[in-house]
C-alpha cells in the first residue's frame, strides 16, 4: 500500500476487554479505550449496533490519520517495536489482511466512517481464571481480584473485576451483536481469564458452532494449559481452524512460581493432549512466553524443554514483553546478569541448533527476543532491581513462596 503507517485493524478489527470496554486492537494501552461523545468508555454490551463503535469519532480519526501518513498516538507500541526490531503486530496483520484493507480503505468517507465489516475480533471474554500469575491483573484473573479485595484495593461489588458471566450471556443474546459480527468474521481470538474455564466462552462457542458461517471462521484460544477443553471438542469440528496458544513462561518450580496456582505436571500432560490434537490438520499449537525478569532468568531451561519436544515449529516460543507491573520489566535486572543470560541463550542456540535450521525458521521470534534484551540493556538496567526484589518478596510473604529457592542465581552477590 502507498501509505507510510497503515494498519488493517482500525478498518476491519475490534477488541473487547473483559469489562466489555472496546479498543481498536489488543496492542494498545488501557488509556486508549474508545469513548462515547461524553467521554465515557463505550461498552460492547451496551451499544445498539457495531457501527456505534466502528464509526465512533475516535476510530474515524485514527483511520484518517493513517491515511494521511500520520502515526496515531495509540499505535506507538507497534511503531516503537518496528524501530527496534523491524517487526510488529501491524506488520503481521498487514500480511494477513492486506486484501481486505485494500478493498475497504478506498471506500472510506471524508469524515473517516466506513461500512462495518469486522474480520478480526479479539474478545477477552471475562476474568474467570484458576491462576494468579505474578504479571497479571484483576481485570484478567478473579483470583487476583480476590487477593486485591483482601488488601482493600478493589471493592467486592466492583462489576469490572467480579464479572457476572450469566448476565453477559443474556446481554449477548439480547443485543444480537454477535450475529452482527458473524456476518463477515474470519478470525476470532479469545483470551481471558482462562477461556476453557469460562461458562461464557462455552456459551459463545456453542452458539457460534450452530451459525451457518462457522466453517469460515478460525478460532484462536490463549490458554494457560492447566485445563483441556474436552467440553468443546465436538463444537470445534464446525469451525474452519482452531489454534491453541499455550502460555508457558518457564518450567517446573519457576513455572509454578510465576503462574501461581499451576501444577507443572498437569500443564505438561495437557500440552501432550494439545500436541496430539494438533496432528490433525484443522488444529494448530503454539507456545507463547511472557518475557519478564523472572522468565528471562529461566529461559534457557524453557528452551531445553521446548527443544526436547522435537517439533521444529515449537522449538522457540513467541515472546511478548511483560507490560505491567513495570517492576517485572527486563531492565530491572542488573546489566551483568542481562549480559550473562544473553550469552547463555546465544550459546544454547549455537550448541543445540548446529545447522542453524531452527534459528532460521524462528528468526522473527529470536530477533524479537534479543531486541527486548538489548532494549533492556540500554534502559538503565538494574536501577529498579530493589523494587523488583521488594515486589517479589511482598508477594512471596502473602503466598508462602520463596524467590530465593526458585531463582538462587539472583541472590548470589546480593545482601539478604
Ligand atoms: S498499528 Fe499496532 S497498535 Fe495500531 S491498530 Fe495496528 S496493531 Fe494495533
Amino acid at each position: 500500500m502507498k501509505y507510510k503507517f497503515v494498519c488493517p485493524m482500525p478498518f476491519i478489527g475490534l477488541s473487547v476487554e473483559s469489562d466489555q470496554s472496546v479498543r481498536l486492537c489488543c496492542h494498545i494501552s488501557q488509556r486508549d479505550m474508545i469513548k462515547d461523545t461524553s467521554g465515557k468508555p463505550l461498552r460492547f454490551t451496551q451499544v445498539k449496533n457495531i457501527s456505534e463503535i466502528i464509526n465512533s469519532n475516535y476510530l474515524k480519526q485514527v483511520r484518517l490519520e493513517m491515511l494521511s501518513n500520520k502515526i496515531p498516538a495509540a499505535c506507538q507500541n507497534c511503531h516503537q517495536s518496528e524501530i527496534s526490531s523491524g517487526h510488529s503486530p501491524r506488520i503481521e496483520y498487514l500480511r494477513e489482511f492486506h486484501t481486505d484493507l485494500e478493498k475497504i480503505a478506498p471506500t472510506i468517507q471524508p469524515d473517516g466512517s466506513i461500512e462495518v465489516e469486522i474480520k478480526h475480533f479479539h474478545y477477552s471474554t471475562d476474568n474467570i481464571c484458576n491462576l494468579a500469575c505474578r504479571m497479571c491483573h484483576p481485570r484478567y484473573s478473579v483470583k487476583i481480584a480476590h487477593e486485591w479485595e483482601k488488601l482493600g484495593l478493589v471493592r467486592p461489588d466492583d462489576p469490572e473485576f467480579f464479572i457476572d458471566t450469566k448476565k453477559l450471556s443474556l446481554l449477548v443474546e439480547e443485543n444480537g451483536l454477535l450475529e452482527n459480527l458473524l456476518d463477515h468474521l474470519s478470525e476470532m481470538k479469545i483470551t481471558g481469564g482462562e477461556p476453557f474455564l469460562s461458562p461464557y466462552v462455552e456459551f459463545l462457542i456453542k452458539k457460534m458452532a450452530k451459525h451457518p458461517r462457522a466453517s469460515e471462521i478460525e478460532l484462536s484460544f490463549y490458554t494457560n494449559a492447566t485445563t483441556y477443553p474436552n467440553h468443546l471438542l465436538e463444537d470445534f469440528k464446525q469451525f474452519k481452524k482452531i489454534s491453541f496458544f499455550c502460555s508457558i513462561d518457564a518450567v517446573e518450580e519457576l513455572a509454578e512460581y510465576i503462574r501461581y496456582g499451576c501444577d507443572w505436571n498437569e500443564v505438561k500432560k495437557n500440552l501432550d493432549k494439545f500436541l496430539e490434537l494438533s496432528k490433525q490438520p484443522k488444529y494448530d499449537l503454539k507456545i507463547v512466553t511472557t518475557l519478564s525478569a523472572y522468565s528471562l532468568l529461566g529461559l534457557v531451561n524453557l528452551l531445553k524443554f521446548t527443544f526436547s519436544l522435537k517439533i521444529a515449529e515449537l522449538a522457540i516460543p513467541e515472546f511478548n514483553p511483560v507490560f505491567a507491573p513495570a517492576t517485572l520489566n527486563l531492565n530491572v535486572l542488573p546489566k551483568e546478569l542481562l549480559m550473562k543470560i544473553k550469552n547463555e541463550i546465544t550459546h544454547f542456540f549455537e550448541s543445540n541448533d548446529l545447522d542453524g535450521s531452527i534459528r532460521k525458521r524462528h528468526s522473527v521470534h529470536i530477533s524479537k527476543l534479543f531486541s527486548l534484551i538489548d532494549t533492556a540493556l540500554k534502559a538503565n538496567p538494574g536501577e529498579k532491581f530493589l523494587d523488583f526484589l521488594l515486589f517479589s518478596k511482598k508477594l512471596d510473604q502473602k503466598r508462602g513462596d520463596s524467590m530465593k529457592d526458585v531463582l538462587p542465581l539472583l541472590f548470589k552477590d546480593q545482601p539478604s
